[in-house]
């Protein structure tokens, strides 16, 4: 399985918690596209043995900003130097207030088949505070068209942990997204991160996180609600209908190879990582030099596991700790034998045919019992 991700970094406005990469300068649109396709032909080759692409997914930023003809023409290049697999799973990343009822028959009839549609809340108030550029109600109507227009494998993300007296709020996106009939929910709880609106409003005072036991609360909400909705939590953060599990996401946290195409954007071919530089301008350069602006990371031992280990207990497949015996001689269990047993006895993880899971509990706790197995 090898898939693609095409980093599209423009945004109508700059959303106060959020610390991707991308500008609110438009003008460099149209350049950065054609080196999006300059790029995708020089990195061709860099999934081995010619691999058919069975995911694609753009990001962002908001790739909902490319025009027609902009992403009619990635698309060109992309069939052009790859093979994709006749039932590839294509996603679009799109803001509510992009998707117009003619946007959506357009995109209808381009090859994206998924959308994952960035609501975050359906509480106004809340919309505002994050400096979203849509409405509630263009939340709304965007889903209703696109299921109008024919999509049936439709995401959305909501986030929560945004401060608020009580869980009504919470409850009620809950309601909504179950409402609305869409096949699967990315939920985060709202992090602040430095250097971002929220990160500078924490620093002078100006804001408070909220208390860990409130955001702890509405991530128990979330699992059982969605649960009783036939909703599968198949990754932390990700809900789905039975078989609408997102492959692209899916395909990272199984470790296979992706290429990932833009400014900032990762790639993995088993051996190494790379990452693109995270500046449009540059990037643009760059390409235009025939020269891939990329950090290239060759993983050792430890970062494969420790990366491995960090993924797979996210999610339902759980940690399989005869696979990292086979495929690296290590033996997690007995390094952390005594470690293993608390958790056991804690209830916070099962262990059956050497496959490691984090119980409801565990989840809670995910990155921390992950880091405590990392080995060195
Ligand atoms: S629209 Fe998405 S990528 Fe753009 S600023 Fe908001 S959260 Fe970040």
């Amino acid at each position: 399985m090898s898939g693609l991700y095409i980093h599209i970094p423009f945004c109508k406005q700059a959303c106060h918690y959020c610390d991707f990469h991308f500008s609110t300068n438009l003008q460099t649109k149209q350049p950065l596209v054609e080196a999006i396709c300059k790029e995708i032909r020089l990195q061709k080759d860099y999934l081995e043995n010619k691999a058919t692409l069975q995911t694609i997914y753009f990001g962002g930023g908001t790739p909902s900003l490319l025009s027609e003809s902009e992403l009619d023409s990635i698309f060109q290049t992309i069939y052009t130097h790859f093979t994709v697999a006749p039932k590839a799973e294509i996603t679009l990343e799109a803001n509510p207030d992009d998707l117009t009822a003619e946007k959506l028959r357009l995109l209808r009839q381009s090859p994206v088949n998924r959308l994952s549609i960035g609501t975050q809340s359906f509480y106004e108030p809340h919309l505002r505070y994050m400096n979203r550029a849509h409405q509630v109600q263009e939340a709304i109507d965007s889903i209703k068209q696109a299921q109008d227009a024919g999509f049936s494998n439709i995401s959305i993300d909501l986030i929560y942990g945004i401060p608020h007296p009580d869980h009504s709020i919470w409850e009620n996106d809950l309601r909504t997204a179950i409402n609305l009939q869409i096949q699967h929910i990315s939920a985060y709880c709202l992090t602040i991160e430095p250097g971002t609106a929220f990160g500078n409003w924490l620093q002078k005072g100006k804001i408070k996180q909220v208390e860990e036991e409130f955001s702890i609360e509405q991530f128990s909400m979330l699992i059982h609600t969605l649960a009783a909705a036939g909703f599968e939590q198949y990754e932390i953060s990700n809900f789905a209908l039975p078989d609408y599990y997102s492959k692209h996401n899916s395909n990272y946290w199984k470790k296979q190879k992706y290429l990932g195409i833009g400014p900032s954007a990762h790639s993995y071919n088993g051996k190494t990582r790379q990452y693109n530089i995270a500046n449009n301008i540059k990037y643009i350069k760059s390409i235009e030099s025939a020269t891939i602006p990329a950090t290239v990371e060759v993983l050792s031992v430890p970062d494969h596991v420790n990366e491995y280990i960090l993924t797979s207990l996210r999610t339902k497949w759980g940690c399989n700790l005869k696979e990292i015996k086979l495929l690296y001689d290590i033996d997690l269990k007995e390094k952390n034998e005594h470690y293993i047993s608390t958790l056991l006895k804690r209830k916070l993880v099962t262990l059956e045919d050497h496959i490691l899971k984090l119980t409801p509990s565990g989840k809670l706790l995910a990155d921390q019992i992950a880091s405590d197995l990392f080995i060195e």
